[in-house]
C-alpha cells in the first residue's frame, strides 16, 4: 500500500527530515503534503530537497492581528518561485481572539488560492457555519483538515465541494465517525496525521509523525469504511 500524508509538518517534528521520512516510506507513505502555518514552512530549503513533499503557504488564525506580519508574509509568496500545492493552512479558530481579522485573513487566503488555481487547506476549530458561508459564496476548491464536525455540517460541506481530511482526532468519537462514513462518498476522503499532533495513544514515541499514518488508517476504516 502506498500512501499519502495529507497534513504533516515535517518541519515542526523532532527529528531529521531525512530520519522521518525515511521511516515513513519504510511503512508505506510516500507523498508528504506540508502545510505553512507562517507563511511558507520552515526547513523550506531542507524540505525542496524531497520531490515527495508537497509545500504549501498559508498563515493560521492565531496570527490574525498582526497585520505587518501577514503584509511581510504575501510579499514572501508574490516573489516566490517554488511551486506550491495548496494555499493553507487557514481558517478560523475559536480559541484564537478577534474573529473579525480572523474572517480578513482567511477571505485573503481564499481569494489568492483561487487567484492561483491551488486548493486551500482548511483549519477549523468551531465557527463552523460563518467558514461555510465564506466558502460557499467564493466556490472555491477546498480540503478540511482534521474534519470531525457533525454528520450534519459534513452534508453541508459536501454540497460546496469539500474534501475531508481524517486524523486520529475522529477515533475519540467512533459514533460521530460511523454516522459520517454513511454520509459522505469515500472518493470525498482522504487522511493524515496532522504531525507532530494528534498523536493516538496507540502507537509509540513522544509525538506524532508520518509512519503511524497506515495504522491509523486502519483504525478508522475498521469503523465503517467500506
Ligand atoms: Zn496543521
Amino acid at each position: 500500500m502506498t500512501i499519502t500524508d495529507n497534513h504533516v509538518h515535517l518541519d515542526l517534528i523532532n527529528d531529521d527530515i531525512k530520519n522521518i521520512i525515511n521511516r515513513a516510506e519504510e511503512a508505506g507513505v510516500t507523498n508528504f503534503v506540508v502545510p505553512g502555518v507562517c507563511g511558507f514552512p520552515n526547513k523550506l530549503n531542507e524540505l525542496l530537497k524531497y520531490e515527495e513533499v508537497k509545500i504549501c503557504w498559508g498563515i493560521y488564525p492565531k496570527y490574525a492581528e498582526d497585520s505587518k506580519l501577514i503584509e511581510t508574509k504575501i510579499k514572501e509568496l508574490e516573489n516566490t518561485t517554488i511551486n506550491l500545492f495548496a494555499i493553507g493552512e487557514c481558517g478560523l479558530d475559536k480559541r484564537f481572539p478577534n474573529l473579525e481579522k480572523q474572517i480578513e485573513l482567511f477571505k485573503k487566503q481564499i481569494e489568492i488560492s483561487k487567484q492561483r488555481h491551488l486548493p486551500l487547506i482548511v483549519h477549523l476549530v468551531g465557527h463552523w457555519q460563518k467558514a461555510y458561508e465564506l466558502l460557499k459564496e467564493t466556490n472555491s476548491n477546498f480540503i478540511l483538515h482534521s474534519w470531525n464536525g457533525s454528520g450534519e455540517m459534513a452534508k453541508e460541506y459536501l454540497k460546496i465541494g469539500a474534501i475531508f481530511s481524517l486524523s486520529a482526532s475522529i477515533l475519540k468519537n467512533p459514533n460521530k465517525l460511523i454516522e459520517f462514513f454513511k454520509t459522505i462518498p469515500q472518493d470525498k476522503i482522504i487522511f493524515e496525521t496532522d504531525s507532530p499532533d494528534q498523536k493516538p495513544s496507540f502507537v509509540s514515541g513522544e509525538q506524532n509523525e508520518p509512519s503511524n499514518l497506515p495504522v491509523i488508517v486502519e483504525k478508522i476504516k475498521e469503523l465503517g469504511f467500506a
